[in-house]
């Protein structure tokens, strides 16, 4: 059995993919961020693409609702993974989806209120950074990144920060998708990671 608490306090499952997907176990050191490019909760095609867990901004509320679709510690589905090469999904991640942009054609566009991941507002910040330091306290993911994050659509494709097969079996920590090798996928675009883990370090004393 994994260690560690497997939900997130206050997460609803009600989009719950794990009875449907099943998934592999882990012990999770890594978590990998998108962005949904949308601005409500996806369907994720039937939970057939889903992350580990959905975060969606109430701008009323000014706070992030977090919806949950497996455990921490299991593997979710929003990696692409070919065959041979690394294991992408199941090499001990958790994946969070933001739901909102990283696409400044998108931001410049949509109408609605909706997140632009290089501009979050300060509650989204902080409802981040306590996601990531409660991934900290109870499951040891490090506050710590060590890859740069770069802005859409410069992160798309080979974008020269795209971890190689030897780096991304050793990573630790906070990474996007814009990371990880076997995909090209360019989210979270200019997330401010940095500013996220000081603010989460801040509240634990971590280093
Ligand atoms: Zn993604």
């Amino acid at each position: 059995m994994p260690a560690g608490p497997q939900k997130y306090p206050g997460a609803s499952t009600a989009q719950w993919w794990q009875s449907r997907w099943g998934g592999d176990p882990m012990e999770v050191n890594t978590v990998v961020w998108h962005s949904t490019e949308g601005t409500g909760l996806p369907d994720y095609a039937g939970g057939s693409v889903a992350p580990n867990f959905t975060a969606l901004p109430d701008f009323d509320a000014q706070r992030l609702n977090w919806h949950q679709h497996f455990d921490f510690d299991t593997s979710s589905r929003a990696l692409a993974n070919k065959p041979g090469g690394v294991e992408t999904n199941t090499l001990n991640v958790c994946q969070v989806e933001i739901v909102g942009t990283c696409d400044p054609a998108a931001h410049g566009k949509w109408t609605v209120r909706h997140l632009y991941t290089p501009e979050l507002p300060d509650w989204a910040l902080r409802d981040l950074a306590a996601f990531a330091r409660w991934a900290h306290d109870q499951h040891g993911v490090p506050l710590a990144s060590g890859v740069t994050f770069k802005a859409y659509p410069g992160s798309y494709g080979a974008n020269g920060v795209r971890m190689g097969a030897a780096k991304w079996n050793a990573f630790r920590g906070h990474c996007g998708h814009q990371h990880v090798p076997e995909n090209d996928h360019g989210d979270p675009g200019l997330l401010p990671m940095a500013a996220i883990l000081a603010r989460a370090g801040e509240a634990t004393g971590a280093p």
